[in-house]
């Protein structure tokens, strides 16, 4: 029977897991403080940092919100950016991304002390996952190693095959299963013969930001199949870029959407928090 990997429960035991900690920090009189900047009101990035505001005030990290208007310059963000990094009662500092046009991401990402980079995306952080140095992880692809270890899903010596290599997950969760042993190929969008290789996988991991593009066509029986896209479909229902009815019937494992990698992301970043804290 196929394995249904339950992202929802497992993010759940991870934020237990660090409420415990956080309490415990507390009584010791530390404690730990994120700190969220939203430039503009984009809808979607609203409700991702009310999420991130939830998650933390569950586990007892305070959070403070930086919620800036739309016309803010690039020299004031870095201005809110330098103040977080010298204040040491911050220990994480995320900017919601994506930012307004006239600020450039990149010089964004690069200001954020990488002592406080919770999500991961400063070149320090990515050079450290590259070289087996300790750093931030990226959150997404740090969930996905969680779902496999505590799912019981072996990695070493596994044939890992990954489709995307964006920053943000494709290229750290090739360096994240390879950190763990695996035989890792990255595929993308100039990949040739696409299907042989995916069939490949004992472990395929999809983040290609196509709704349902991959089916059973591209799996080996009893592979493990996790499923990092998120879409709405024509029916505005949730779906992966994996067609789950499809696949489903020949995975060893596999992770819905929604319930799988999603409610991953939120807990590592809580983990990266309780992290920065303890540095
Ligand atoms: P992206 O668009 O930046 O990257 C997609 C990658 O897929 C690219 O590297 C591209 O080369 C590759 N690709 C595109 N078409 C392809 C094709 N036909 N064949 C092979 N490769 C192809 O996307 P992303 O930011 O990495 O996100 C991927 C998916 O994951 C999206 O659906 C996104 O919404 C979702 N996502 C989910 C979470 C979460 O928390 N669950 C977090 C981040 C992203």
């Amino acid at each position: 029977m196929t394995q249904i990997i339950d992202g929802k429960l497992i993010s759940q035991q991870i934020k237990d897991e660090l409420k415990e900690k956080v309490t415990a920090l507390k009584a010791e009189g530390k404690e730990i403080c994120l700190a969220v900047i939203q430039v503009g009101n984009d809808p979607a990035s609203t409700v991702y940092v009310g999420n991130k505001k939830k998650a933390c005030e569950y586990i007892g990290i305070k959070s403070l919100a930086y919620e800036v208007p739309e016309e803010t310059t690039e020299e004031e963000l870095l201005g809110i950016i330098d103040k977080l990094n010298n204040d040491d009662s911050v220990h994480g500092i995320l900017v919601q991304l994506p930012v307004p046009k006239h600020i450039n991401e990149e010089k964004i990402i690069n200001a954020i002390s990488p002592s406080k980079d919770v999500d991961g995306f400063h070149p320090a952080s990515v050079g450290a996952l590259s070289i087996g140095q300790k750093g931030f992880v990226s959150c997404t692809p740090a969930g996905v190693i969680q779902l496999l270890k505590r799912s019981n899903i072996e990695i070493s010596g596994k044939e890992c095959v990954v489709i995307g290599r964006s920053n943000i997950v494709g290229k750290p969760m090739s360096m994240l299963l390879l950190r763990e042993n695996g035989t890792v190929t990255i595929c993308h969008s100039r990949t040739k013969d696409l299907k042989e290789v995916c069939k490949r996988a004992d472990i395929l991991v999809v983040a290609i930001g196509k709704p349902r593009m991959i089916d059973a066509s591209y799996v080996k029986e009893g592979a493990t199949v996790i499923d990092v896209g998120i879409h709405r479909d024509e029916n505005n229902k949730l779906c992966g870029d994996v067609d789950y009815a499809s696949v489903e019937p020949i995975a060893g494992a596999i992770t819905p959407v929604p319930g799988g990698v999603g409610p991953m992301t939120i807990a590592m970043l809580m983990n990266n928090c309780v992290e920065a804290g303890l540095n």
